[in-house]
């Protein structure tokens, strides 16, 4: 079931078109991705949906109602960008003042202990690490025990081990059964949380796919690397329908191939009781995915403006 549903989604700011055309619709207990450039109109999109910004053209909906309507305050959390609280204020005090907020708040102690923050709640926001900060954040989008959580560029910012905690995290969000939008720059954030993923460029939604699909969409090659444990006939790989290319680099063979590739040359040098040594296989990942599907839709463009 689409919980949330953005339909030709247009945002612009004087001259700037934010979002141009953005078309999605998001699954209840998904992680759903918005991926894309600095600039290319995430934060605009999801600030629409949670109600912060008008549409100028297009429609949204959210469980099955105008992000406007009151009676979502409760249901949609946001951690948004850069969101700030006072300096002296102490975290239980973000806490409780922001379960006045919900009329069924979430029980934020409990909320508190689950995102490792209990021990910090007599701690001043201003002495918080990036990481306890960003922990006190999820939880004050969590507070209104909402049904959906949108979390924007949660992990900039932080140490690589910061960020891996907080996926673990936004996992265990999920696993509370809470819908969750996660915009991010970071590939292998998405790569690894998100069951889906709209990459957007530019104000437009420019593929949406699960990360593998997304990957598959772009590349099929994959590049196999290995030192034989002797010379080695090209002919004998050449010769494979799902070779491409063979490489030499010094005493390592790169072959470039498609399908089931891997087997295939496996097979024969096994045949021909030839070892591989340093084995290696390399696939397009989300990065390469990215970095082609934008700019295809750059050369589709004819233009960058
Ligand atoms: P992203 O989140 O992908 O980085 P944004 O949605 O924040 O992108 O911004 C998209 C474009 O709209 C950018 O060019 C940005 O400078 C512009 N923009 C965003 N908010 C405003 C605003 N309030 N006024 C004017 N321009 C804005």
């Amino acid at each position: 079931m689409a919980i949330i549903e953005v339909t030709n989604f247009r945002k612009v700011y004087g001259s700037t078109v934010a979002a141009d055309d953005v078309t999605f619709s998001v699954e209840e207990g998904e992680i759903f991705g918005i991926l894309g450039p600095n600039g290319a109109g995430k934060s605009t999109t999801v600030e629409a949906i949670a109600g912060l910004r008008k549409p100028d053209g297009g429609k949204i909906v959210v469980l099955g109602r105008d992000p406007g309507d009151p009676s979502l305050r409760k249901e949609v959390g946001v951690q948004l960008q850069e969101s700030e609280l006072p300096e002296k204020m102490t975290v239980r005090e973000a806490l409780e003042l922001f379960s006045t907020f919900y009329p069924k708040p979430a029980d934020w102690r409990q909320l508190a202990a689950e995102l490792g923050i209990d021990a910090k709640l007599n701690a001043r926001f201003g002495k918080l690490s990036g990481g306890q900060k960003q922990r006190l954040s999820i939880a004050l989008a969590l507070i209104g025990d909402p049904e959906i959580a949108i979390l924007d560029e949660l992990t900039t910012g932080l140490d690589p081990s910061a960020r891996r905690d907080t996926w673990d995290l936004i996992e265990s969000v999920r696993n509370r059964g809470v819908t969750v939008l996660l915009v991010t720059h970071f590939m292998e954030e998405a790569e690894r949380l998100c069951d889906r993923i709209a990459v957007i460029d530019r104000g437009r939604v420019v593929a949406l796919d699960t990360p593998q699909g997304l990957i598959a969409q772009v590349s099929t090659e994959q590049r196999i690397r290995f030192r034989p444990s002797e010379p080695l006939d090209d002919a004998l790989l050449t010769g494979l329908a799902e070779v491409r290319e063979v490489r030499h680099h010094g005493p390592t063979v790169e072959v470039i191939g498609v399908g089931d590739v891997l087997q295939a040359v496996t097979s024969v040098l096994a045949v021909n009781n030839i070892i591989a040594a340093e084995l290696r296989v390399e696939q397009a990942n989300l990065d390469d995915a990215f970095v082609q599907l934008t700019d295809r839709k750059l050369a589709a463009n004819g233009s960058d403006n």
